[in-house]
């Protein structure tokens, strides 16, 4: 079972704590969105899984954390000065503003009238000054996506970081766009966080490692969640490709709004290299570049075996943190009528995925050795490192269980009169709600084992 609307969604994760509207009480800004203590769990909890997959288990990919604020230069020989936009049309009756690859049959979306403008292009980058001078000259772009910080650092990191091809550079971090129309919730917003990886292939041997790269992604959603037979692969049409790219696959997964792009594998060729290269007259390029005339490096790679140089050909997994979540949040999203005729709403999430991994319940809020021998538990569990263990001294063992249920809480632990004689608690499985007793040192070897 997933979610039935987005409004479920929205609501647990505003109740819950892990996802608010920013600066609500000023009216919010529109399409963007923080992420509270439980939120915060979550996305730290999918970067981290993407981290360990894309550069912790090979040995073929270095990470890097580069600016957001970006040079000019960098985004005109990128191309994204010219066709990073989309067409925007007006609604002149009621003033709407509309993507005009969103609209349908010709009618305004909010009042449904055909008096619409013709579209324009309308360029999506963020924009803003740098240095106290204010001028038409003196400005940066906040980056629209975070590869092209990759691009402009190829060289430091193979100059300090000796590699051969293929191998790949990671990040993880903020992007920006000024999109026309954000909407349905953190789908679509204008402060996001990617996590991309730059392969860096040998021309001819890309299609290949495209066909990898589309596996493995498809592999680690699993993982997180999001089922093989849940994700539609897009062999996206040539018409409607990314000026850098000579084949795209999406992973199209049904949001509840309906099915959007997830993740995006793009082959990239060798434009981006390619642009950010001077005397690029000296090698062979096949995309169709940017005279550049303005960068100081030459992208270029350097076979030490055959002495063969050459500008490499790029493939590109790039992943939505809040797309991620959505989709993870909508599977892990369950309804169960319980015997006595109540809901129980919880989050099934993979336990790697969890804000909160153990939540320790004492019986009694007031007493004083129930309290202390809870605090004592929660203290030995938290030294494991597994990472948020929380003691949840409410006195109301139900509502506890309801509270975590829908963080998605794997395991609660109860202490009661008798774990005080015994050593022992009442462990609870989120999903089966299954109890059991069991000590401290069972508990350890599970957590440790798993
Ligand atoms: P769309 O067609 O939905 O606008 P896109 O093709 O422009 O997406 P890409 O440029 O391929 O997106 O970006 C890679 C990934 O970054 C997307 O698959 C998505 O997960 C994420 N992403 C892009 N734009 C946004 C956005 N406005 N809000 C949230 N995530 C986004």
């Amino acid at each position: 079972m997933s979610a039935q609307s987005m409004e479920q969604l929205v609501s647990l994760c505003k109740r819950r704590g892990f996802i608010y509207r920013t600066n609500e009480i000023y009216g919010g800004l529109q399409g963007i969105y923080d992420f509270g203590p439980y939120g915060v769990e979550l996305k730290n909890n999918l970067k981290n899984a993407w981290w360990s997959e894309m550069v912790y288990q090979r040995d073929d990919v270095e990470g890097i954390d580069a600016s957001i604020l970006t040079n000019k230069l960098v985004l005109k020989h990128s191309g994204h000065e010219d066709t990073f936009s989309d067409p925007l049309v007006d609604c002149k009756d009621c003033k709407n503003r509309m993507r005009a690859d969103h609209i349908k049959n010709s009618k305004c979306s909010l009042c449904g009238s055909s008096n619409l403008t013709e579209p324009r292009e309308f360029n999506l980058m963020f924009k803003t000054n740098v240095g106290p001078i204010e001028d038409e000259n003196n400005y940066a772009y906040l980056r629209p996506e975070t590869a092209q910080q990759i691009f402009t650092n190829f060289k430091n990191v193979l100059n300090s970081n000796p590699k051969k091809i293929p191998f790949g550079i990671a990040q993880i971090g903020k992007a920006f766009r000024n999109e026309i129309t954000p909407r349905n919730f953190i789908f679509r917003v204008r402060e996001f966080e990617q996590m991309e990886l730059e392969f860096f292939v040998k021309k001819g041997d890309d299609e290949e490692w495209h066909k990898y790269w589309l596996e493995k992604r498809i592999e680690w959603w699993g993982k997180q969640g999001v089922a093989k037979d849940k994700i539609k692969i897009l062999n996206v049409p040539e018409d409607e490709l990314s000026h850098y790219s000579k084949g795209t696959y999406d992973l199209m997964y049904e949001f509840p709004h309906g099915v959007e792009e997830l993740e995006g594998i793009a082959n990239r060729t060798d434009f981006d290299l390619g642009s950010h290269s001077k005397n690029q007259e000296d090698y062979q390029i096949d995309a169709k570049v940017i005279k550049n005339n303005e960068s100081n490096e030459k992208l270029v790679f350097t076979d030490n075996e055959t002495n063969e140089t050459y500008i490499p050909y790029v493939i590109e997994p790039s992943a939505g943190v809040e797309r991620g979540m959505l989709a993870i949040l909508n599977e892990a999203y369950n309804e169960e009528v319980l015997e006595n005729g109540k809901t129980r709403t919880l989050l099934k999430l993979k336990p790697h995925l969890s804000p909160v991994k153990v939540a320790v319940i004492p019986l009694k809020k007031n007493d004083e050795k129930i309290v202390s021998y809870a605090k004592e538990i929660k203290k030995k569990i938290q030294g494991l490192n597994i990472g948020r263990v929380v003691l949840e001294n409410t006195g109301n063992i139900g509502k506890s269980y309801r509270k975590h249920d829908e963080i998605g809480t794997p395991v609660c632990l109860t202490i009661d009169f008798d774990s005080l004689e015994n050593n022992s608690f009442t462990k609870r499985d989120r999903d089966t709600m299954k109890q059991e007793r069991i000590d401290i040192e069972t508990l350890i070897k599970q957590i440790n084992k798993s």
